[in-house]
């Protein structure tokens, strides 16, 4: 796989690794927006915060100094006495209860009570004096004083606010007022974590918010604000606090953060949707584009195929007809137009039929019969006759198919003109028939030819035979009429009458030998086939040789077959072939100094037995080779050999349906390789003689 093929993925995977880093990116860009956002929120509810908590102190701030303007108050804290004091305490307790105060009390430079709203509960009345209170002390310094003090049971948070009560600029007591702080955070509209302390960090009271804050976490915004985050309750907040210089306060609000989360996950999600949405369109457009291409492609291919085909079919050397389903012409081409000499104007919507001769094929009629039904079957180069307009005739070869990538367009039925062809046909049958004629007029005149041959060579062989037989015959003749001569002389002598006589004998064996030997060849024994030994065969006739073989000091190779070996034929024969080849073996190796050698090799299969002979002589002259087998051929000296030893050897081998072949050995020498008929004990009783008596050379 080449780069190429993941050029899409790798601009894929780059495409969402953006996507991811935009995501990243907005949701940073978001996060720090939305905090900045609430930063500013959280220091509006803070400020805000700060003046509800102000002017909700100012409620209760000038309790003290009215105190201090009353002139009831400044004429208990001048004349102190019981009486007196009754008066004061019903004013405060007024007071008191249009202020919404808890407590407002008057005390001397003691700090010692000297007169309180609450004058009725003696459990609601400050015992001892106030004189370490901060807020006492803060009033006698001539201040405003202020003090968080938690006190009670269960212990609550209190502010007392005071103020120095003067006579005639002479310090004279303290006034003071007591608020829960309950009281004042109800008149704060806080429903988000809230918390006060003192500049000691001392809480001196707080909304929703736990007793311990987890440590917070600095972080600075992009304009350069340092905000500080917490996480409460799995909740993460933005902290921000304020320190009051005139009360020593910090005040601080804690803002839910999560909302901050939540837009940065949107912004992430936006940009990642888009991102993704954006890839689905970019792809659906991509893949659109793709298709309309392919789509114009195609229609471009299939315009640029009809008219190719248009072409086709118009150029076509061969004839087309278009018929619908109905069996009727939509279409010609201008090939089949000159075919039937037709015009399409023609021939539109009418029948194929009306463009045979009468006589045409029963098939087409039945294959255009068929058309548009379920039967029809196509027709392949059906060879039938076609009429032109002008009513003359020419032979054609038709085929008709259904159009099968486009059936609704029904069938093509194609025509060949094969007039041209059906004239060479005939022009070679004719060719043909007169080849023939000279091929028997040729075959005779060979036949006669060679019987002459065949007359002439029985004439040469005839010849040779006489010459053969007159010389053989002649040399004991001849020896014979010396011997009578001599008998004829010596009459009177009986011994050497019997000697000559003995002589006379050989001679006419020897004659007989001849004789017998042209009688052999002459004549077919109608022997009776049957199983022949080969081994023991052999060894009979090797033992013939065996004084041959010492003469010649002969070297015999040969490994005797099975004994169970038998060819099929007739002992005397088959020895007979064996001592023709081992005669002619030792008559071609005799005139040779060298080592002579004979090589006897038996094979066999199912069928036959194979037998070699062969020699290392001089082996058989090439243009010899054809005569071999002929009768009287030789090349031994006359009186050496009739030349029947090898025919009268393929003569029987014939006979008993085998073959023999002579070849010369590469190393030198010739070799005779035999085939024949081994012995089938199964069919032994239906083999009959194959000799069928006499047969003329
Ligand atoms: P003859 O032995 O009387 O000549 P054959 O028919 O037996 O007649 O042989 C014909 C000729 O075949 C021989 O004259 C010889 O030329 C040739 N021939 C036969 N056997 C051999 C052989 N083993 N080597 C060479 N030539 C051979």
């Amino acid at each position: 796989m080449d780069v190429l093929s993941f050029r899409p993925l790798i601009l894929m995977a780059l495409y969402l690794a953006v996507v991811l880093m935009l995501a990243l990116e907005g949701a940073a860009y978001t996060r720090n927006w939305s905090l900045m956002r609430l930063h500013e929120e959280g220091t509006d509810r803070l400020l805000g915060n700060i003046s509800l908590l102000r002017s909700a102190l100012d409620q209760y701030r000038y309790l003290p100094f009215v105190l201090t303007q009353s002139r009831e108050v400044r004429g208990l804290l001048r004349s102190p006495g019981a009486e007196s004091s009754e008066p004061v305490n019903r004013y405060l307790e007024q007071i008191n209860l249009v202020s919404g105060s808890s407590a407002l009390m008057v005390f001397d430079l003691d700090g010692l009570l000297r007169s309180s709203s609450n004058w009725r509960d003696q459990r609601m009345l400050l015992g001892g004096s106030q004189a370490e209170m901060e807020y006492f002390r803060q009033a006698i310094a001539g201040n405003e004083g202020r003090q968080f003090v938690h006190e009670g049971v269960p212990p609550r948070q209190a502010l007392y606010m005071s103020a120095p009560i003067y006579d005639e600029q002479r310090l004279i007591g303290v006034a003071a007022m007591r608020v829960e702080l309950d009281k004042l955070r109800e008149q704060l509209p806080i429903d988000y974590p809230f918390i006060i302390n003192d500049i000691d960090g001392e809480r001196l009271f707080s909304v929703m918010m736990p007793d311990r804050l987890p440590e917070a976490k600095s972080e600075s915004l992009s304009d350069g604000a340092k905000i500080q985050l917490l996480t409460l309750n799995g909740i993460v907040y933005l902290a921000q606090s304020v320190v009051l210089d005139d009360l020593d306060w910090r005040v601080s609000v804690l803002s839910d953060a999560r909302i901050v989360q939540q837009q940065q996950r949107i912004a992430a999600g936006a940009i990642g949707g888009g991102g993704f949405a954006l890839a689905l369109l970019f792809l659906y457009l991509r893949e659109s584009r793709q298709k309309k291409a392919l789509q114009l492609d195609q229609a471009r291919e299939r315009a640029l195929s009809q008219e190719r085909q248009r072409d086709m079919i118009s150029t076509a050397q061969v004839g087309l007809i278009n018929v619908d389903r109905s069996g009727l012409i939509q279409f010609i081409n201008p090939m089949a137009m000159q075919q039937f000499g037709v015009s399409l104007e023609l021939m539109r919507n009418r029948t194929v039929e009306e463009l045979l001769s009468g006589g045409s094929s029963e098939l087409l009629r039945e294959t255009l019969s068929n058309l548009g039904t379920d039967r029809f079957q196509p027709l392949t180069g059906a060879e039938m006759v076609g009429r032109r307009a002008d009513g003359t005739l020419f032979p054609m070869m038709v085929s008709v198919r259904g159009m099968t990538d486009h059936p609704e367009l029904g069938y093509l039925v194609t025509v060949i003109d094969i007039s041209r062809r059906k004239r060479l046909e005939q022009a070679l049958r004719e060719a043909n028939e007169s080849l023939e004629h000279k091929v028997i007029e040729r075959t005779r005149a060979l036949e006669e030819a060679q019987a002459e041959l065949v007359q002439a060579g029985k004439l040469a062989a005839l010849g040779r035979m006489s010459a053969s037989v007159v010389h053989e015959l002649n040399q004991p003749l001849t020896a014979l009429r010396t011997y009578l001569a001599i008998c004829r002389r010596q009459l009177d002598n009986p011994e050497q009458q019997r000697e000559n006589l003995r002589q006379l004998e050989s001679l006419i064996d020897r004659m007989a030998l001849i004789t017998g030997q042209l009688k052999t060849f002459a004549y077919r024994k109608p022997e009776q086939v049957g199983p022949v030994p080969v081994a023991q065969s052999i060894d009979q006739v090797l033992a013939m040789f065996r004084g041959r073989f010492s003469e010649m000091q002969l070297q015999l190779d040969y490994t005797p077959p099975a004994s169970g070996l038998h060819l099929s034929g007739d002992q005397a024969r088959f020895e007979q072939v064996l001592i023709n080849l081992i005669k002619n073996a030792c008559d071609a190796m005799q005139p040779r100094p060298g080592p002579n050698r004979l090589i006897l090799h038996v094979a066999s299969d199912e069928q036959n037995v194979y037998l070699s002979v062969a020699d290392n002589g001089p082996g058989i002259a090439e243009e010899h080779r054809a005569q071999l087998f002929e009768p009287f051929f030789t090349t031994k000296e006359v009186g050496s050999g009739l030349g029947l030893g090898l025919a009268i050897v393929q003569s029987i081998v014939r006979d008993l349906g085998g073959d023999i072949l002579a070849t010369n050995r590469a190393e030198g020498g010739a070799c005779f390789e035999l085939r024949l008929k081994r012995f089938d004990s199964s069919s032994a009783g239906e083999q009959q003689p194959t000799g069928n008596g006499q047969e003329v050379i």
